[in-house]
């Protein structure tokens, strides 16, 4: 069997075949929205269908593709990798590759610390340098793993999580999930943990002055509508935490390895969480691969002994692919200046942005941070526009997002995501190997886009219409 001829034997059954084995809802939203093409080949930002179109590609992989898809450098790692046939999981084994990329990974968490507290600063009395790292194979795994640790190492049942907050969907993640979406159908998830509203210190100072709390965790830029809390906010949180003793936890799963034009989010705001977990681009965009940063205090009670040197562990975390992707896609990043072009390109996109929305009224805001940008659509002033948005609005909350990417995709080949449910909100995650022409090309066409959303009635509302419809049959 040759995977290349099976492949293209098979080139349009995927739609068929997915909705047969794997998910036929998610083909049906697919088909629906027009969203099923046929992708053969990517490159870093674009992807290709089978008739050679290029399409930009503004949602990588929720956030996966940071440096970009199919990367020579990384393929060429793997290949290598796979070439040396190294003894691996051998688990009865502490594997070179693991170390190698615990300590390079802690290098770039502690770049971070190292700008945020330079000696003379008064605050440095809250930090601990990050030294310690868990491999795992997710995002959710990585934060389930923080979950077990800071309850372990606090002798505390509860967690603290903010509105809005995705974390991951296996049930420890979800019961940190704000989202009764995805929470709905599952019975009970952990006791104990409750969600605040960002920005509001009163609420978490409540919940954490029970002394029952063992750890506040947070997406230091949510990915669900992209909502940056207020400057001070983290700086406030981390000084409560601390006085109760509330371990700080920061989800850097999507906004981690430079996403947002800082190695890790949480730079931005000059905090020291007493964990970090990353995931999504650590891979490479090849080998699952997450992990848990965290410090030796919290480690020496989890593994407090020899016969619990396995209390927490997996099998296949520390595989050598999975190592060899991510020591790669560090020097990637670092090499190709990739965190800096994310800082610098997501400037300009904002910049342009700000521009698109004095000139649309539909556009209410547009905010991020680098490479993690949303926009947001409000209600229009005008009586004729009012009516297709009241119209679309009483049949799902979300549609009219999806009027922004549906003709973003069929008319202008980029593709995005609205994001989280019943908003109209719709995000940009591109690679952070952009360049001007892909944002000059994004801003055009979703000016384009913009201006049928603003002629009521018109190409666009039809669009609207018609999703109506179908969602309504569904
Ligand atoms: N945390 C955040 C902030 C995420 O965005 C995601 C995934 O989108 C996760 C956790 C879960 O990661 P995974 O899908 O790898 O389990």
């Amino acid at each position: 069997m040759n995977i290349r001829e099976l492949f293209h034997t098979h080139l349009g059954e995927q739609h068929d075949l997915f909705a047969e084995h794997v998910n036929s809802q998610l083909v049906r939203v697919l088909k629906t929205i027009g969203f099923d093409k046929n992708y053969t080949r990517a490159q870093g930002q674009y992807l290709y269908d089978k008739d050679g179109h290029e399409y930009l590609d503004f949602l990588s992989g929720y956030g996966v593709f940071n440096m970009g898809r199919n990367h020579p450098r990384i393929k060429a790692a793997l290949h290598e990798a796979l070439d040396m046939d190294t003894a691996n999981m051998v688990q009865m084994d502490a594997p070179l590759l693991a170390g190698i990329l615990a300590k390079r990974l802690l290098e770039k968490v502690n770049v971070s610390f190292d700008k945020n507290f330079p000696s003379t600063n008064l605050r440095t009395y809250a930090l601990k340098r990050l030294d310690t790292v868990f491999f795992t194979n997710s995002g959710t795994e990585a934060n389930e793993g923080a979950i077990k640790f800071a309850r372990c190492a606090t002798g505390r049942p509860r967690i603290v999580f903010l509105e809005h907050a995705f974390h991951g969907l296996t049930t420890g993640s979800l019961a940190l999930n704000d989202n009764d979406e995805f929470r709905n159908g599952f019975g009970e998830l952990l006791p104990g943990c409750i969600a605040v509203p960002a920005g509001d210190l009163k609420a978490l100072e409540y919940e954490l002055s029970k002394k029952d709390v063992a750890a506040f965790i947070f997406e230091t830029i949510q990915g669900k509508g992209v909502f940056v809390p207020p400057e001070e906010y983290f700086r406030t949180a981390q000084d409560i935490c601390r006085k109760y003793g509330t371990l700080l936890v920061a989800d850097e799963v999507q906004s981690g390895l430079g996403r947002t034009g800082k190695w890790f989010a949480f730079e931005h705001f000059g905090i020291s969480p007493d964990i970090v977990t990353v995931a999504k681009a650590l891979s490479g965009g090849f080998v699952p691969v997450g992990a848990i940063c965290y410090h030796k205090d919290i480690y020496n009670k989890v593994f407090s002994k020899m016969d619990r040197c396995v209390v927490h562990s997996n099998t296949f975390g520390r595989n050598t692919l999975a190592m060899a992707a991510g020591i790669t896609t560090l020097k990637v990043l670092e090499d190709e200046g990739l965190v800096e072009n994310a800082g610098k390109m997501g400037e300009e996109l904002l910049k342009g942005l700000k521009v698109l929305k004095d000139r649309h009224e539909m556009v209410s805001d547009v905010r991020g941070k680098g490479m993690m940008i949303a926009i947001e659509f409000n209600r229009p002033r005008s009586t004729k526009l009012k009516i297709g948005w009241d119209l679309i609005h009483k049949v799902n909350k979300g549609l009219f997002g999806q009027m922004v990417v549906v003709p973003l995709l069929s008319k202008h080949r980029i593709l995005t995501q609205v994001t989280g449910h019943n908003c109209d909100i719709v995000k940009l995650l591109p690679p952070l190997c952009i360049t001007e022409k892909d944002i000059n090309h994004f801003l055009t066409a979703f000016d384009d886009v913009m201006n049928d959303c603003h002629r009521f009635p018109g190409g666009a509302w039809e669009v609207g219409k018609e999703l109506a419809k179908r969602a309504l049959s569904a």
